[in-house]
């Protein structure tokens, strides 16, 4: 039985202020929820905030991307050390705002990959296809293309703390979710590409997320398909009563 784990990704919304209000509200509606596991990645600028908030709770704290080396002069960036050394336990990688707006390449989303699991982060690797892509039957190649690079000489035994979003583009804050089918077809490729990379027995351990659009309306019927290993939400997460609505779905 693969735990559910339910992400949140604030994107660049909220303050150190908004956060502690977020977590104020937001944990007492999920104390003593043990079903799924729970994560909410903040902007870098509330994380310290978040991990205090958090301490002693069933909430996980992540951010939303990293930067490969150690340190060094990399203006602007993040270095896997220092998210470990403010209390983060999870990361994501490779979202697609990231590979729209910041130029991410699958290769750095392999390079990040690298650097998460040797730092002992959680790292979410999002994939997922456009919607030209789509439209062009071109998703399978995508998810497949995808993978593959980002998995690329990482071992099985290393990789052990990877989860994978399953992100279609289309449906990323435009209301549009994938049905319950059309995800879990997409997550049984993904996890086909996760056997041939890291073996049968780790891909049947892998969870998959599905993102894109998750609201308490239509949680519930996601989370049902047995192919679908939990959830990154984004704009649904920013309100606490809305993203236990999701957690608790
Ligand atoms: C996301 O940012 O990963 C996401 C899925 O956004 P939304 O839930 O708003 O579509």
């Amino acid at each position: 039985m693969r735990k559910k784990l339910i992400a949140a990704n604030w994107k660049m919304y909220k303050t150190p202020d908004q956060t502690l209000d977020f977590f104020r509200d937001f944990l007492p509606l999920v104390a003593n929820h043990d079903r799924d596991e729970i994560v909410v990645c903040p902007p870098d600028i509330d994380l310290c905030a978040a991990t205090e908030a958090v301490k002693g709770s069933n909430v996980a704290i992540g951010a939303q991307n990293l930067y490969w080396e150690k340190e060094g002069a990399y203006t602007g960036e993040v270095s896997p050390g220092m998210l470990l050394a403010v209390g983060c336990t999870h990361v994501i990688i490779g979202h697609s705002e990231r590979r729209q707006y910041f130029g991410e390449t699958d290769d750095m989303v392999n390079f990040k990959l690298k650097a998460a699991l040797e730092a002992g982060l959680t790292p979410i690797v999002c994939v997922g296809e456009v919607l030209e892509e789509r439209e062009a039957g071109l998703t399978e190649d995508v998810l497949r293309r995808q993978c593959l690079r980002a998995f690329h000489a990482v071992s099985g035994k290393k990789a052990g703390k990877l989860v994978v979003a399953y992100e279609p583009v289309w449906a990323i804050g435009t209301g549009k979710t994938a049905t319950p089918q059309l995800a879990a077809e997409s997550h049984s490729l993904i996890r086909g590409e996760a056997a041939k990379a890291f073996g049968q027995e780790f891909a049947d351990n892998l969870r998959i997320l599905y993102g894109g659009s998750v609201k308490p309306e239509n949680a519930k019927a996601l989370m049902a398909e047995e192919e679908i290993d939990g959830a990154l939400v984004g704009g649904a997460s920013l309100d606490p009563k809305s993203f236990a609505a999701i957690v608790k779905y």
